[in-house]
């Protein structure tokens, strides 16, 4: 995740990312590595890859990206948002079976790089950000990688007890 800044990047940085010009999450979903800089991956779903964030500022914290590259979800098919939709409620049901939060967030924002992703971001009772969002900057939490491999491996047996 990358720091906050008040300043947009070059326009014609911003209009090759809508493109998928140099795309991160093009790469990040078609790459054959278990894991890279911004999170591993749990599983490919419809239509989607499932990461584990690196940065584990709430426990669970997944990212579910798009395996096509559009900026906004109505972009995609009628059929493609339905199984968007259906990646994304299985992912974050597999989240809450694993990690009993009190409430689920989805964040679809795009901000930083307008590829179709959603934040999946469960809250814990007492949590720094009653009544809002919580800031994943605010303060970045990194495990071990036996730490990463073992949520990555808990979510995904979750996904499949849930897949059926
Ligand atoms: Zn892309």
């Amino acid at each position: 995740m990358a720091q906050a800044t008040e300043t947009w990047m070059p326009r014609d940085r911003w209009d090759a990312l809508v493109r998928g010009d140099d795309c991160p999450l093009c790469r990040a979903c078609s790459s054959r590595e278990n894991a890279d800089a911004h999170g591993y991956t749990i599983a490919d779903l419809k239509i989607c890859r499932l990461r584990l964030a690196i940065n584990q500022f709430v426990p669970g914290y997944c990212v579910l990206i798009c395996s096509r590259h559009v900026s906004e979800p109505y972009h995609l098919s009628r059929d493609e948002q339905t199984r968007f939709f259906d990646d994304l409620m299985l992912a974050a049901q597999a989240v809450e079976t694993v990690f009993n939060p009190i409430k689920m967030n989805f964040e679809l924002l795009g901000n930083l790089v307008p590829h179709l992703h959603a934040h999946i971001v469960p809250r814990y009772y007492g949590d720094p950000a009653p009544e809002r969002p919580i800031d994943p900057d605010a303060r970045v939490v990194t495990l071990t990688e036996a730490q990463y491999i073992e949520r990555v491996q808990s979510i995904r047996a979750a996904l499949k007890r849930a897949d059926k």
